[in-house]
């Protein structure tokens, strides 16, 4: 049973230029879902106005003829809805144990076995996001895992396997090996075309022209921001480098960057680490940003999953705020911290005129770190494909409650209302 809320949001048509977009070219199969035929047999979008006086449309009763859909296929493809589909990976954390799982051979390492059962996820939506917690800095600044992290390369290529297209370094380990490092990982993706990365910065000039993309018609602005850098410092001449929570400077780039989009999402490093409710300042964070109207909060840094809420706006929509995705991948020992969550949401925009985007649905698919005796045989499976066998093999199993039943009920508590425990591409 699919628990998915199919919800659906009106908020601010921003119609306004889209210079500096990024245009991907990556073709993704973003498969059109009995849900979304459903929604074709909606009535035509409401103006902002309607909706800024309290007006709010209401899921579409079910049991609603798919015949009535107006022709479908027959259509102008301009009189046709958009639909985006975005997915969100928390905390992609390379511990050591993970890079020796990794090598191959000397100076060679493959990670994409360790996100195949999670991999036709990413591919199928048209836009990925996550956050890389640990530098892709190269071999030169040496590999190491906790405390101060620097991953192999191919631990990037892993992610571009998989179809990520918005790699988040805006966090606390981004300064864990100085700032030429940085400058080094930035070196890695911009030899790369399909991805972008996030929330670091080569020149004030690139802070300037944050990340936009735009695809099916609908335009995606992105901004990043982390609490800190573990007490690392950033450069002072080099302000830009690394996005900070700042609320002065947050409101600054918010606004700059809100009329140049349809959908502003922000991705937020905050929070208590193992905690499983945010924190007062994650909730005043969350409403500062829902004041700006930001659509959508991408929260990490908690290594386990917090929940999901959607918070009202000044504008009259709701921003859907996501405290913490836990994480996607590590070595981590607590249970729930094994538990991490893929954001998925799916975004319309009217045919005509007025260029609304609503989030039609949105739900969090619980992820299962899996690993083995001596940190071996590293995996991240969709929980709904996980098997009491698997959790039999897992290294926790021998010492501690965990079995698949208790990672469910640990997923339930966490996504609440959110939870989606099928595949919604299929
Ligand atoms: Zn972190």
């Amino acid at each position: 049973m699919q628990l998915t809320l199919g919800r659906y949001r009106r908020r601010g048509a921003y119609t306004g230029n889209t210079g500096n977009t990024t245009s991907q070219t990556k073709r993704k199969t973003a498969l059109f879902s009995a849900a979304f035929l459903l929604f074709l047999c909606a009535p035509p979008l409401m103006p902002l106005g309607s909706f800024a006086s309290g007006l709010k449309r209401e899921t579409p009763p079910l049991s609603m003829p798919l015949e009535s859909a107006g022709g479908g296929s027959r259509q102008e493809a301009g009189s046709l809805p958009s639909t985006l589909t975005i997915v969100a990976a928390g905390d992609n954390l390379i511990h050591d144990v993970i890079i020796r799982e990794a090598q191959k051979e000397e100076g060679v390492y493959d990670f994409t076995l360790f996100y195949a059962p999670v991999k036709p996820l990413i591919e199928a939506a048209d836009i990925a996001f996550i956050n890389q917690e640990t530098l892709l800095a190269g071999r030169r600044f040496g590999y190491s895992g906790y405390p101060r992290f620097n991953t192999p390369q191919e631990a990037g290529i892993a992610l571009l396997d998989m179809g990520f297209d918005v790699i988040n370094h805006a966090n606390n380990h981004v300064m864990d090996k100085g700032e030429e490092a940085v400058f080094a990982t930035m070196d890695f993706w911009d030899d790369r075309a399909q991805a972008s990365y996030l929330g670091i910065r080569r020149s004030q000039e690139q802070r300037e022209r944050p990340l936009i993309i735009e695809k099916n018609r609908i335009t995606l602005g992105f901004l990043s921001y982390t609490y800190g850098t573990n007490g690392l410092r950033t450069p002072k001449d080099k302000p830009y480098l690394v996005s900070l929570i700042n609320t002065e400077k947050m409101a600054e780039e918010i606004g700059a960057l809100r009329p140049g989009c349809d959908f502003l999402v922000v991705s937020m490093h905050w929070g208590t680490e193992y905690e499983k409710a945010p924190n007062r300042e994650q909730e005043k964070l969350a409403q500062f940003l829902a004041r700006h109207n930001v659509d959508l909060i991408i929260g990490h840094h908690p290594h386990v999953l917090q929940p999901a809420v959607y918070l009202p706006r000044p504008d009259g929509g709701e921003t859907l705020c996501v405290y913490s995705l836990g994480n996607f991948l590590s070595a981590q020992d607590m249970n729930a911290a094994l538990l991490g969550g893929l954001l998925y949401v799916r975004l319309t925009k009217a045919p005509d005129g007025g260029g609304a985007v609503v989030i039609e649905q949105a739900g969090i698919l619980p992820l299962v770190t899996h690993y083995e005796e001596g940190y071996t045989a590293f995996r991240v499976y969709p929980l709904y494909d996980y098997t009491p066998e698997l959790a039999a093999r897992h290294r926790n199993k021998a010492r501690s409650d965990l079995s698949l039943s208790s990672l469910r009920a640990l997923a339930g508590k966490a996504a609440g209302a959110l939870l989606m425990d099928a595949d919604p591409f299929k």
